[in-house]
């Protein structure tokens, strides 16, 4: 754990808190020990902001976020696959259209391959419109001599190495609500009005540069269109077609943000956290008494929670009994993320011990965040083949124990970046020099995300 303090540095005045004012331990949060939590400079505009966002609209709605929990309900049960995927760290500046669809469509795109490939249903979910806040190893960051606050995420500071734009400033909580409202939106329009219509399969390819994966998708893209049309000649009713669900999650880091978007349904009573419809607990803000592990376990979203190579079973029973203690079918979800070196070697005595506590929880590989290295010429960066090896160890852990696989977790994008080695086209470390855009961790780009999925689907279908 890093930075650890006390309290954060103040709270919201009493009158900042409508919707979920008085609902019992919400607040609790609040005096427990609490890590990775910014520096406010100014507590005006705190206290606007927070009380801005809390009589905003919420930005999903409690009846998607219980759908949601069914959906992850079947995965955990092996009835259904659910794919996560997005930016390490998105930002105010790339929630453009362009780069929104991109990487909707390659979401799509990834899913397809899995439903065809594996034959069972694909939980559509973005690591998007929310994604601002990011835990950092450091306080500091040093260049040339200059120290500076680090980048904690658009939703805290600007990535812009100069004293103004590092300063924490609550002001822009209200421009990632702002950004996520859109991006949301957008998001909405693609995947509601026709555009993942099943029957545009090939459509979500253009536009994507020709490579070995780009084909092997088109093919598979010709075995549905004809699977559609002779569907079609049998008078089959393609209406269901033209909607897809897609999910929004980010990490719930930033507890401030997140309390100000929680209200309490009016349907049943309870609090949801409005900001998304699935938040995961990062690996480095787990702690079992401290505040994150407390707010998110008071709402009704699922939740999931990172588990690195250091967890034990024990670790996973407490997470479980805290989180989960009615044992709801899809609250829970653990996302592991060992690394390729540990997870054959780690994973199995979680998994064994959960299994044995009776308690069903939905697994999931993360094979970027335990992978990360620097490369020769100074990159962070992950080797595809590392990513790729944690799959499979993933998949053969729970195939050994006969329990469930039951999701990917990616950094990825639509666009044809290069920030990850490797690959059937591979990426060398001097397209770094051109082609690395991610403000925080390294992405899969888009022909990594098809070949991922491609190997993923024969996993499944195994
Ligand atoms: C992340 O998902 O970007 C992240 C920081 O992950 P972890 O908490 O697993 O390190
Ligand atoms: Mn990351």
């Amino acid at each position: 754990m890093t930075e650890l303090s006390a309290k954060p540095a103040f709270s919201p005045s009493s009158t900042a808190q409508s919707g979920a004012a008085n609902y019992p331990g919400l607040d609790d949060w609040r005096d427990l020990p609490v890590s990775q939590q910014p520096s406010w400079q100014d507590k005006d505009v705190f206290d606007a902001s927070v009380r801005e966002l809390s009589v905003l609209p919420p930005l999903v709605f409690a009846g998607e976020v219980d759908v949601l929990r069914e959906r992850l309900a079947a995965a955990a049960q092996g009835k259904a696959f659910l794919l996560q995927g997005g930016d390490c760290a998105e930002t105010f500046e790339a929630a453009t259209a362009d780069k929104i669809s991109a990487r909707v469509k390659t979401i799509l795109q990834m899913a397809v391959v899995l439903t065809y490939g594996a034959a069972m249903p694909v939980i559509k979910m973005g690591r998007m419109a929310g994604q601002f806040a990011k835990p950092r190893s450091s306080n500091d960051e040093t260049r040339n001599g200059v120290t500076l606050p680090a980048y904690r995420g658009d939703i805290v500071n600007g990535y812009e190495f100069t004293p103004e734009s590092r300063g924490h400033d609550a002001g822009r909580m209200l421009r990632a609500y702002h950004t996520s409202a859109s991006t949301l939106n957008l998001i909405r329009a693609f995947t509601q009005g026709g555009f993942a219509d099943l029957r545009s399969v090939h459509q979500w390819n253009k536009g994507f540069t020709e490579n070995p994966a780009h084909a092997r998708y088109e093919s598979l893209a010709r075995d549905i269109d004809r699977a559609i049309k002779f569907m079609a000649s049998c008078g089959a009713d393609f209406e269901a077609l033209k909607r897809v669900e897609f999910f929004a999650s980010h990490e719930a880091l930033l507890l401030d943000y997140e309390r100000a978007l929680t209200r309490i349904d009016s349907r049943t009573g309870f609090p949801y956290d409005t900001s998304a419809h699935f938040l995961w607990i990062g690996e480095r803000t787990r702690e079992l008494d401290h505040a994150h592990i407390d707010f998110l376990s008071r709402v009704r979203n699922p939740i999931g929670v990172k588990l690195g190579p250091s967890t034990t079973g024990d670790d996973a029973l407490r997470l479980i009994d805290k989180l989960d203690p009615e044992r709801e079918p899809g609250r829970l979800t653990f996302i592991t993320r060992m690394g390729a070196g540990n997870i054959r070697e780690k994973l199995p005595a979680v998994v064994e011990k959960v299994t044995a506590s009776g308690a069903q929880v939905l697994w999931v590989t993360d094979p970027m965040h335990g992978n990360t290295v620097t490369s020769p010429n100074g990159y962070k960066t992950r080797n595809f083949d590392d990513v790729i090896d944690e799959v499979r160890g993933f998949f053969e852990v729970h195939h050994a124990l006969g329990t469930v696989p039951g999701g990917l977790h990616v950094e990825m994008t639509g666009d044809d970046v290069a920030e990850c080695l490797g690959g059937a086209d591979p990426v060398d470390q001097e397209a770094f020099l051109d082609k690395y855009e991610s403000v925080c961790d390294p992405r899969l780009n888009h022909m990594q995300s098809l070949e991922m999925a491609f190997l993923v689907a024969g996993a499944l279908a195994k």
